[in-house]
């Protein structure tokens, strides 16, 4: 459907114009208008469907008609990753061009006072991660009490990570009244529950999956012996001369024990995790974006968000613990109407890993021996796939072991580099 049709002000259709979006995705053409009725809204829709514009373009567009001077944010967007917010005050920004309403985006990792100074000059739109945010209203540099419309992006990943508690303490300081949108990947029972004591007779609005989107995705299984994975790579990149493939590894210390030795075979590598700094992970984003690398080896939680988008090749390296990140992570290739190839090599002690993905995706992977890598046929003892909550909770995973002080909301001031996100 052609934006014009959604009753959205002219400033905002020519930015989006800008973009070179000629028409809307499902999710814009569902949420839109729901959105600028003033509804509250559950969406489903992962990253790769289009749904930052769909809740942005209208929270401008409702923002635009009220009254701009306040010094107090009007809208709150919550993110669980710093790159997200970085990527969706990005689109703020550019959303907003023709609107002379102000934005900022604050998280973890980077400097407190200029974030301060941004909040006092006065804004409309603020993107922020929770523990940041939270940060800032200890400090009293930020007050929340003028918010008419929240956004929790990627609701789901929220969870998982430990945000609930924050959450609450920063639903805690906000009106009451006020237009509440959600937008999640996966319906789980805490979801439902949040999205329950959230949402005001919200509209529910599903776009197709991933997984059942996933024609202009090629995947395909080779399975290998677990040692010979970095050699298999290596060969599949260089003998298909892949020029942009992001793999996934299970875990930090694997992805930069990787990249290294990608490197050490000629194969231009980084790694993207949360022990990166800030400014490290965003060169080797833009690296990775510009060709100056070949293979951006990442876990899932710093790939999650990532505007990366219309990837030739995924290999996951190692097969994700939870089934959905499977979907995730191919989810990167074959966007927007572009091919792709997303590729699992598959050790023998994940066989139930790769079982538990086939029975999500309901039909087998179609599975291919790369001659030289054949697999020795040893059955090793099996990866345990915990369950949802476990698996999501594992140190050196993505659970909720915060430190104790943060979760007791520990009053004053916490260091600017404390890590808020555990990838
Ligand atoms: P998102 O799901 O918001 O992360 O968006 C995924 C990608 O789709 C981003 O690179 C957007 O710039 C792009 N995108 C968003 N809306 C449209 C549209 N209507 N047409 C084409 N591309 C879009």
């Amino acid at each position: 459907m052609p934006f014009e049709r959604l009753g959205l002000k002219a400033e905002l259709v020519r930015a989006v114009s800008a973009r070179g979006y000629a028409k809307t995705t499902p999710i814009q053409a569902k949420t839109i208008p729901l959105i600028l009725e003033g509804r509250d809204v559950l969406a489903g829709a992962q990253t790769g469907t289009g749904k930052t514009a769909a809740f942005t373009l209208p929270l401008l567009q409702l923002l635009s008609a009220g009254n701009p001077q306040g010094r107090h944010p009007r809208a709150l967007i919550l993110t669980p990753t710093r790159e997200l917010a970085a990527q969706v005050g990005e689109s703020v920004g550019a959303y907003g061009r023709h609107l002379s309403l102000r934005h900022a985006v604050v998280y973890g990792g980077v400097g407190f006072n200029p974030q301060a100074q941004r909040l006092r000059a006065g804004v409309d739109v603020l993107v922020a991660t929770p523990g940041r945010l939270l940060d800032h209203l200890s400090q009293r540099t930020l007050n929340l009490s003028h918010v008419e419309i929240l956004v929790l992006d990627e609701a789901d990943r929220m969870l998982d990570m430990g945000f609930i508690h924050d959450i609450r303490k920063v639903l805690a300081v906000m009106p009451k009244k006020r237009q509440n949108l959600m937008f999640s990947a996966t319906y789980s029972e805490e979801i439902k529950k949040l999205a329950d004591g959230l949402l005001h007779l919200p509209a529910l609005v599903e776009v197709a999956r991933q997984s059942q989107d996933a024609e202009l995705v090629e995947q395909r299984v080779h399975k290998v012996d677990k040692e010979r994975k970095r050699e298999l790579l290596s060969h599949l990149i260089g003998s298909g001369d892949w020029r942009q493939v992001l793999v996934f590894t299970r875990t930090k210390h694997g992805a930069n024990r990787l990249a290294e030795q990608l490197g050490q075979d000629g194969i231009k590598s980084s790694a993207i995790h949360g022990n990166k700094s800030q400014s490290a992970r965003t060169r080797a984003l833009s690296d990775f974006k510009e060709g100056r690398i070949r293979a951006l080896v990442a876990t899932d939680i710093a790939a999650r968000g990532l505007d990366i988008s219309r990837l030739p090749h995924v290999v996951n390296f190692e097969l994700p613990n939870v089934p959905e990140d499977y979907v995730h992570r191919i989810g990167r290739t074959g966007r927007a109407g572009e091919e792709g190839v997303a590729l699992s090599l598959v050790a023998s002690e994940e066989r139930k890993l790769l079982a538990d993905i086939e029975r999500l995706l309901k039909r087998q992977l179609p599975s291919e021996v790369i001659p030289g890598f054949e697999p020795s046929g040893r059955e090793e003892p099996l990866l345990k796939a915990p369950g949802r909550g476990g698996g999501r909770s594992q140190p050196g995973g993505r659970g909720g072991n915060r430190p104790p002080a943060h979760r007791a909301g520990a009053g004053g001031r916490r260091s600017g580099s404390r890590q808020h996100q555990r990838t």
